[in-house]
Protein backbone atom coordinates (compact mmCIF):
# COMPACT_ATOMS: atom_id res chain seq x y z
CA UNK A 1 0.00 0.00 0.00
CA UNK A 2 0.81 3.32 -0.75
CA UNK A 3 0.49 4.12 2.84
CA UNK A 4 3.22 2.48 3.96
CA UNK A 5 5.31 5.04 2.39
CA UNK A 6 3.06 7.74 4.77
CA UNK A 7 3.79 5.14 7.75
CA UNK A 8 7.44 5.32 7.27
CA UNK A 9 7.84 9.18 7.37
CA UNK A 10 5.75 11.48 10.12
CA UNK A 11 3.10 13.54 7.99
CA UNK A 12 5.32 16.65 8.57
CA UNK A 13 8.28 15.08 6.69
CA UNK A 14 9.44 17.29 3.74
CA UNK A 15 9.66 15.98 0.34
CA UNK A 16 10.14 17.91 -2.78
CA UNK A 17 8.71 17.01 -6.01
CA UNK A 18 10.75 17.81 -8.67
CA UNK A 19 8.73 18.68 -12.20
CA UNK A 20 5.64 19.62 -9.81
CA UNK A 21 3.97 21.59 -12.32
CA UNK A 22 3.85 18.70 -14.58
CA UNK A 23 1.13 15.74 -15.70
CA UNK A 24 2.34 13.33 -13.69
CA UNK A 25 3.87 15.48 -10.93
CA UNK A 26 1.15 17.38 -10.28
CA UNK A 27 -1.16 14.29 -9.25
CA UNK A 28 1.64 12.72 -7.36
CA UNK A 29 1.57 16.05 -5.11
CA UNK A 30 -1.91 15.41 -4.83
CA UNK A 31 -1.51 11.31 -3.89
CA UNK A 32 1.21 12.63 -1.06
CA UNK A 33 -1.64 15.12 0.19
CA UNK A 34 -4.04 12.73 0.41
CA UNK A 35 -1.20 10.47 2.28
CA UNK A 36 -1.14 12.99 4.49
CA UNK A 37 2.24 15.07 4.17
CA UNK A 38 1.79 18.60 5.22
CA UNK A 39 5.05 19.55 4.15
CA UNK A 40 5.47 19.35 0.20
CA UNK A 41 7.58 21.78 -2.16
CA UNK A 42 6.71 21.43 -6.13
CA UNK A 43 9.61 22.99 -8.07
CA UNK A 44 9.01 23.59 -11.66
CA UNK A 45 10.28 25.51 -14.70
CA UNK A 46 7.15 26.53 -15.81
CA UNK A 47 5.16 29.85 -14.79
CA UNK A 48 2.86 29.05 -12.25
CA UNK A 49 -0.27 29.82 -14.93
CA UNK A 50 1.14 27.07 -16.94
CA UNK A 51 1.15 24.66 -13.73
CA UNK A 52 -1.07 21.10 -14.80
CA UNK A 53 -1.95 21.35 -10.74
CA UNK A 54 -1.52 23.58 -7.94
CA UNK A 55 -2.22 22.37 -4.40
CA UNK A 56 -3.73 24.20 -1.62
CA UNK A 57 -0.77 23.78 1.71
CA UNK A 58 1.67 23.00 -1.03
CA UNK A 59 4.81 25.43 -1.45
CA UNK A 60 5.22 25.92 -5.47
CA UNK A 61 8.20 27.13 -6.93
CA UNK A 62 9.11 28.45 -10.30
CA UNK A 63 12.99 27.45 -11.10
CA UNK A 64 15.07 26.22 -13.90
CA UNK A 65 16.69 22.54 -12.52
CA UNK A 66 18.87 22.32 -15.32
CA UNK A 67 21.44 25.01 -12.73
CA UNK A 68 22.73 23.38 -9.59
CA UNK A 69 21.89 26.27 -7.64
CA UNK A 70 18.26 26.11 -8.44
CA UNK A 71 18.08 22.24 -7.60
CA UNK A 72 20.13 22.80 -4.12
CA UNK A 73 17.28 25.34 -3.22
CA UNK A 74 14.56 22.79 -4.48
CA UNK A 75 15.74 20.16 -2.12
CA UNK A 76 16.57 22.45 0.64
CA UNK A 77 15.43 20.44 3.78
CA UNK A 78 14.04 17.62 2.33
CA UNK A 79 14.29 14.93 3.33
CA UNK A 80 12.62 12.87 0.21
CA UNK A 81 12.60 13.55 -3.41
CA UNK A 82 11.02 12.83 -6.37
CA UNK A 83 12.89 14.02 -9.77
CA UNK A 84 9.92 13.85 -12.38
CA UNK A 85 11.34 16.92 -13.73
CA UNK A 86 12.28 16.75 -17.81
CA UNK A 87 11.91 17.95 -20.96
CA UNK A 88 9.77 15.85 -22.65
CA UNK A 89 6.51 14.97 -25.19
CA UNK A 90 5.10 11.83 -27.12
CA UNK A 91 6.68 10.50 -29.83
CA UNK A 92 5.96 13.53 -32.03
CA UNK A 93 8.11 15.52 -29.66
CA UNK A 94 10.81 13.11 -28.69
CA UNK A 95 11.63 11.73 -32.18
CA UNK A 96 11.94 15.63 -33.07
CA UNK A 97 13.82 17.02 -29.87
CA UNK A 98 16.35 14.72 -29.23
CA UNK A 99 19.04 17.14 -28.10
CA UNK A 100 16.67 18.96 -25.74
CA UNK A 101 15.46 15.48 -24.55
CA UNK A 102 18.97 15.12 -23.69
CA UNK A 103 19.46 18.20 -22.07
CA UNK A 104 17.52 16.89 -19.07
CA UNK A 105 20.67 14.84 -18.13
CA UNK A 106 21.33 18.55 -16.22
CA UNK A 107 18.28 18.27 -14.34
CA UNK A 108 19.14 14.32 -13.13
CA UNK A 109 22.69 14.92 -12.47
CA UNK A 110 22.25 18.17 -10.80
CA UNK A 111 19.16 17.07 -8.74
CA UNK A 112 21.33 13.94 -7.50
CA UNK A 113 24.06 16.23 -6.53
CA UNK A 114 22.24 18.78 -4.55
CA UNK A 115 20.20 15.62 -2.79
CA UNK A 116 23.37 13.94 -2.00
CA UNK A 117 24.88 16.89 -0.70
CA UNK A 118 22.02 18.36 1.52
CA UNK A 119 21.60 14.61 2.90
CA UNK A 120 18.54 13.71 1.59
CA UNK A 121 17.56 9.86 2.34
CA UNK A 122 15.74 8.60 -0.59
CA UNK A 123 15.45 9.90 -3.88
CA UNK A 124 13.13 8.72 -6.61
CA UNK A 125 14.24 8.81 -10.55
CA UNK A 126 11.19 8.91 -12.96
CA UNK A 127 12.96 6.67 -16.33
CA UNK A 128 11.01 5.24 -18.96
CA UNK A 129 10.40 2.43 -21.05
CA UNK A 130 12.08 4.15 -24.12
CA UNK A 131 15.25 2.65 -22.25
CA UNK A 132 14.36 -0.57 -23.52
CA UNK A 133 16.41 -1.96 -26.53
CA UNK A 134 14.74 -1.19 -29.88
CA UNK A 135 15.72 -4.77 -31.50
CA UNK A 136 13.18 -6.36 -29.06
CA UNK A 137 10.42 -4.01 -29.68
CA UNK A 138 10.13 -5.03 -33.92
CA UNK A 139 7.04 -6.53 -34.35
CA UNK A 140 3.61 -5.98 -32.70
CA UNK A 141 3.15 -9.10 -31.61
CA UNK A 142 5.36 -8.61 -28.46
CA UNK A 143 6.83 -10.36 -25.93
CA UNK A 144 6.57 -8.42 -22.84
CA UNK A 145 9.68 -5.97 -21.29
CA UNK A 146 11.08 -7.57 -18.61
CA UNK A 147 13.51 -5.40 -16.91
CA UNK A 148 16.79 -7.06 -18.17
CA UNK A 149 15.76 -5.95 -21.58
CA UNK A 150 17.37 -2.72 -21.25
CA UNK A 151 20.75 -4.29 -22.42
CA UNK A 152 22.38 -4.56 -24.25
CA UNK A 153 21.58 -1.50 -24.58
CA UNK A 154 19.89 0.30 -28.00
CA UNK A 155 17.33 2.51 -26.41
CA UNK A 156 15.09 5.19 -27.79
CA UNK A 157 17.80 7.67 -29.71
CA UNK A 158 17.93 11.31 -27.55
CA UNK A 159 14.99 10.45 -24.53
CA UNK A 160 15.75 7.05 -23.74
CA UNK A 161 19.37 7.14 -23.74
CA UNK A 162 19.32 10.01 -21.25
CA UNK A 163 16.82 8.13 -19.15
CA UNK A 164 19.11 4.79 -19.14
CA UNK A 165 22.16 6.84 -18.30
CA UNK A 166 20.52 8.76 -15.76
CA UNK A 167 18.98 5.79 -13.75
CA UNK A 168 23.06 4.03 -13.57
CA UNK A 169 23.94 7.08 -12.35
CA UNK A 170 21.06 7.00 -9.75
CA UNK A 171 22.52 3.65 -9.10
CA UNK A 172 25.84 4.53 -8.83
CA UNK A 173 25.21 6.98 -6.40
CA UNK A 174 23.69 4.62 -4.23
CA UNK A 175 26.46 2.81 -4.45
CA UNK A 176 28.89 5.11 -3.56
CA UNK A 177 27.12 7.95 -1.80
CA UNK A 178 25.00 8.26 1.47
CA UNK A 179 21.89 8.24 -0.20
CA UNK A 180 19.22 5.68 -1.65
CA UNK A 181 17.55 5.52 -4.70
CA UNK A 182 14.38 4.25 -6.81
CA UNK A 183 13.84 3.84 -10.12
CA UNK A 184 10.27 3.34 -11.98
CA UNK A 185 10.35 2.78 -15.71
CA UNK A 186 7.20 4.44 -15.91
CA UNK A 187 4.96 3.53 -19.63
CA UNK A 188 2.87 5.47 -21.37
CA UNK A 189 1.19 7.40 -18.77
CA UNK A 190 -2.39 9.14 -19.72
CA UNK A 191 -5.30 10.64 -17.70
CA UNK A 192 -7.17 13.86 -17.01
CA UNK A 193 -5.30 16.91 -16.64
CA UNK A 194 -2.34 15.95 -18.80
CA UNK A 195 -1.48 17.45 -22.19
CA UNK A 196 -3.70 16.91 -24.63
CA UNK A 197 -3.12 19.41 -27.87
CA UNK A 198 0.16 21.56 -28.77
CA UNK A 199 2.93 18.89 -29.98
CA UNK A 200 3.59 17.30 -26.65
CA UNK A 201 0.84 15.11 -26.01
CA UNK A 202 0.51 11.55 -26.54
CA UNK A 203 -1.64 9.00 -28.17
CA UNK A 204 -4.69 8.29 -25.44
CA UNK A 205 -4.59 12.10 -25.26
CA UNK A 206 -4.75 12.89 -29.30
CA UNK A 207 -7.26 10.41 -29.44
CA UNK A 208 -9.47 11.23 -27.18
CA UNK A 209 -8.95 15.12 -28.64
CA UNK A 210 -9.74 13.82 -31.89
CA UNK A 211 -12.60 11.59 -31.19
CA UNK A 212 -14.32 15.07 -29.09
CA UNK A 213 -13.11 17.14 -32.21
CA UNK A 214 -15.14 15.00 -34.50
CA UNK A 215 -18.23 14.76 -32.37
CA UNK A 216 -18.31 18.62 -31.95
CA UNK A 217 -17.51 19.56 -35.58
CA UNK A 218 -19.79 16.12 -36.86
CA UNK A 219 -16.95 15.97 -39.21
CA UNK A 220 -16.52 12.22 -39.15
CA UNK A 221 -12.80 11.07 -39.70
CA UNK A 222 -9.93 10.56 -38.08
CA UNK A 223 -6.26 11.13 -39.17
CA UNK A 224 -3.88 8.00 -37.19
CA UNK A 225 0.09 8.09 -37.29
CA UNK A 226 0.92 5.26 -38.84
CA UNK A 227 -1.00 1.83 -39.71
CA UNK A 228 -3.02 1.90 -36.57
CA UNK A 229 -1.76 -1.86 -36.24
CA UNK A 230 1.41 -0.94 -33.92
CA UNK A 231 1.15 -1.87 -30.25
CA UNK A 232 1.12 -0.61 -26.99
CA UNK A 233 -0.06 -0.51 -23.33
CA UNK A 234 -1.59 2.57 -21.22
CA UNK A 235 -1.02 3.09 -17.63
CA UNK A 236 -3.64 5.47 -16.34
CA UNK A 237 -2.26 7.92 -14.31
CA UNK A 238 -3.53 7.04 -10.67
CA UNK A 239 -1.80 3.27 -10.45
CA UNK A 240 1.08 5.68 -11.90
CA UNK A 241 1.20 7.50 -8.68
CA UNK A 242 -0.53 4.64 -6.31
CA UNK A 243 2.94 2.77 -7.53
CA UNK A 244 5.65 5.72 -7.00
CA UNK A 245 5.19 5.73 -3.06
CA UNK A 246 4.60 2.49 -3.27
CA UNK A 247 8.06 1.94 -4.81
CA UNK A 248 9.45 4.20 -2.38
CA UNK A 249 8.69 2.14 0.27
CA UNK A 250 9.90 -0.67 -0.74
CA UNK A 251 13.51 -2.13 -0.75
CA UNK A 252 13.44 -2.67 -3.93
CA UNK A 253 16.56 0.06 -5.73
CA UNK A 254 16.93 -1.88 -9.30
CA UNK A 255 14.81 0.05 -12.08
CA UNK A 256 11.56 -1.61 -12.32
CA UNK A 257 8.56 -1.33 -14.84
CA UNK A 258 5.84 0.56 -13.55
CA UNK A 259 3.32 0.17 -16.36
CA UNK A 260 -0.10 -1.56 -17.35
CA UNK A 261 0.14 -5.34 -19.04
CA UNK A 262 -3.03 -4.55 -21.06
CA UNK A 263 -2.02 -4.71 -24.74
CA UNK A 264 -3.63 -2.64 -27.32
CA UNK A 265 -3.21 -1.85 -30.92
CA UNK A 266 -3.73 1.82 -31.53
CA UNK A 267 -6.66 0.67 -33.48
CA UNK A 268 -8.39 -1.02 -30.42
CA UNK A 269 -7.26 2.74 -28.75
CA UNK A 270 -9.47 4.41 -31.20
CA UNK A 271 -12.18 1.72 -31.14
CA UNK A 272 -12.57 1.85 -27.39
CA UNK A 273 -12.37 6.10 -27.87
CA UNK A 274 -15.41 5.95 -30.22
CA UNK A 275 -17.08 3.55 -28.26
CA UNK A 276 -17.21 5.64 -25.33
CA UNK A 277 -18.10 8.63 -27.06
CA UNK A 278 -20.80 6.66 -28.92
CA UNK A 279 -19.32 7.61 -33.21
CA UNK A 280 -17.98 5.48 -35.69
CA UNK A 281 -15.01 7.37 -37.47
CA UNK A 282 -13.81 7.29 -41.19
CA UNK A 283 -10.10 6.78 -40.36
CA UNK A 284 -7.02 7.89 -42.15
CA UNK A 285 -3.63 6.45 -41.95
CA UNK A 286 -0.34 8.97 -42.26
CA UNK A 287 2.15 6.16 -42.65
CA UNK A 288 4.82 9.34 -42.49
CA UNK A 289 4.01 10.27 -38.81
CA UNK A 290 6.24 9.05 -35.87
CA UNK A 291 5.40 5.55 -35.07
CA UNK A 292 8.57 5.19 -31.74
CA UNK A 293 8.33 1.09 -31.93
CA UNK A 294 5.91 -1.49 -33.10
CA UNK A 295 5.48 -2.83 -30.41
CA UNK A 296 5.76 -2.52 -26.80
CA UNK A 297 4.13 -4.12 -23.24
CA UNK A 298 5.20 -3.90 -19.60
CA UNK A 299 6.03 -7.61 -18.26
CA UNK A 300 4.45 -7.31 -14.66
CA UNK A 301 6.32 -9.79 -13.31
CA UNK A 302 9.18 -7.99 -11.06
CA UNK A 303 6.70 -5.82 -9.68
CA UNK A 304 4.06 -7.99 -8.65
CA UNK A 305 6.95 -9.74 -6.50
CA UNK A 306 9.09 -6.79 -5.14
CA UNK A 307 5.24 -4.66 -4.35
CA UNK A 308 2.88 -7.32 -3.87
CA UNK A 309 1.14 -4.59 -6.50
CA UNK A 310 0.53 -4.02 -10.35
CA UNK A 311 -1.47 -1.30 -12.21
CA UNK A 312 -4.71 -2.25 -12.60
CA UNK A 313 -6.61 0.29 -14.03
CA UNK A 314 -8.40 -0.97 -17.48
CA UNK A 315 -7.96 1.10 -20.55
CA UNK A 316 -11.94 1.35 -20.92
CA UNK A 317 -11.95 3.43 -16.94
CA UNK A 318 -9.54 5.41 -17.37
CA UNK A 319 -9.87 6.84 -21.13
CA UNK A 320 -13.53 7.32 -19.91
CA UNK A 321 -12.00 9.92 -17.59
CA UNK A 322 -9.90 11.02 -19.70
CA UNK A 323 -12.26 11.80 -23.30
CA UNK A 324 -14.74 13.31 -20.85
CA UNK A 325 -12.42 15.60 -19.37
CA UNK A 326 -10.68 16.72 -22.60
CA UNK A 327 -13.85 16.53 -24.26
CA UNK A 328 -15.36 19.43 -21.38
CA UNK A 329 -11.89 21.67 -22.24
CA UNK A 330 -12.76 21.61 -25.70
CA UNK A 331 -16.15 22.20 -25.13
CA UNK A 332 -15.76 25.24 -22.33
CA UNK A 333 -14.09 26.70 -24.75
CA UNK A 334 -10.22 26.37 -24.35
CA UNK A 335 -9.46 25.51 -28.01
CA UNK A 336 -11.54 25.95 -31.00
CA UNK A 337 -12.41 22.08 -32.37
CA UNK A 338 -11.88 23.29 -36.25
CA UNK A 339 -8.21 24.59 -34.69
CA UNK A 340 -7.51 20.81 -33.57
CA UNK A 341 -5.35 19.71 -36.71
CA UNK A 342 -2.34 18.85 -35.20
CA UNK A 343 -2.17 15.07 -35.84
CA UNK A 344 -0.82 12.75 -33.22
P1 LIG B 1 5.46 16.66 -18.07
O1 LIG B 1 6.16 17.26 -19.24
O2 LIG B 1 4.03 17.01 -17.86
O3 LIG B 1 6.24 16.95 -16.72
C1 LIG B 1 7.63 17.23 -16.69
C2 LIG B 1 7.80 18.57 -16.02
O4 LIG B 1 9.19 18.87 -15.92
C3 LIG B 1 7.14 19.70 -16.83
O5 LIG B 1 6.17 20.37 -16.06
C4 LIG B 1 8.31 20.61 -17.17
O6 LIG B 1 7.97 22.00 -17.15
C5 LIG B 1 9.30 20.26 -16.07
N1 LIG B 1 10.64 20.66 -16.47
C6 LIG B 1 11.23 20.51 -17.68
N2 LIG B 1 12.44 21.07 -17.68
C7 LIG B 1 12.61 21.60 -16.44
C8 LIG B 1 13.65 22.34 -15.83
N3 LIG B 1 14.77 22.66 -16.51
N4 LIG B 1 13.51 22.72 -14.54
C9 LIG B 1 12.37 22.44 -13.86
N5 LIG B 1 11.33 21.74 -14.39
C10 LIG B 1 11.47 21.33 -15.66
O7 LIG B 1 5.64 15.08 -18.22
P2 LIG B 1 5.03 13.90 -17.34
O8 LIG B 1 4.24 13.07 -18.26
O9 LIG B 1 4.41 14.42 -16.10
O10 LIG B 1 6.36 13.11 -16.98
C11 LIG B 1 6.99 13.18 -15.70
C12 LIG B 1 8.24 12.31 -15.71
O11 LIG B 1 7.88 10.96 -16.03
C13 LIG B 1 9.27 12.74 -16.76
O12 LIG B 1 10.55 12.56 -16.24
C14 LIG B 1 9.03 11.77 -17.89
O13 LIG B 1 10.18 11.60 -18.68
C15 LIG B 1 8.65 10.52 -17.14
N6 LIG B 1 7.83 9.60 -17.94
C16 LIG B 1 6.59 9.96 -18.34
C17 LIG B 1 5.83 9.08 -19.11
C18 LIG B 1 4.45 9.44 -19.57
O14 LIG B 1 3.83 8.64 -20.29
N7 LIG B 1 3.89 10.59 -19.25
C19 LIG B 1 6.35 7.84 -19.48
C20 LIG B 1 7.63 7.52 -19.06
C21 LIG B 1 8.35 8.39 -18.28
Amino acid sequence: MSERFAAQLDPGSPIAVAGGGGFIGGHLVRRLRELGFTDVRAVDVKPLDQWHQRHDGVECVVADLQGIDACRDAVDGARVVFNLAADMGGMGFIENHKAECMLSVLISTHMLMAARDAGVERFFYASSACVYNGERQTSADVVPLKESDAYPAMPEDGYGWEKLFSERMCGHFAEEFDISTRIARYHNVYGPLGTWDGGREKAPAAVCRKVAAAVMSGRHEIEIWGDGEQTRSFMFVDDCVEGTPRLMASDFAEPINIGSDELVTINQLVDIVEDIAGVTLRRTYDLDAPKGVRGRNSDNTLIQDALGWAPSITLMDGLERTYRWIYDQIASGRRDPSALTVAA
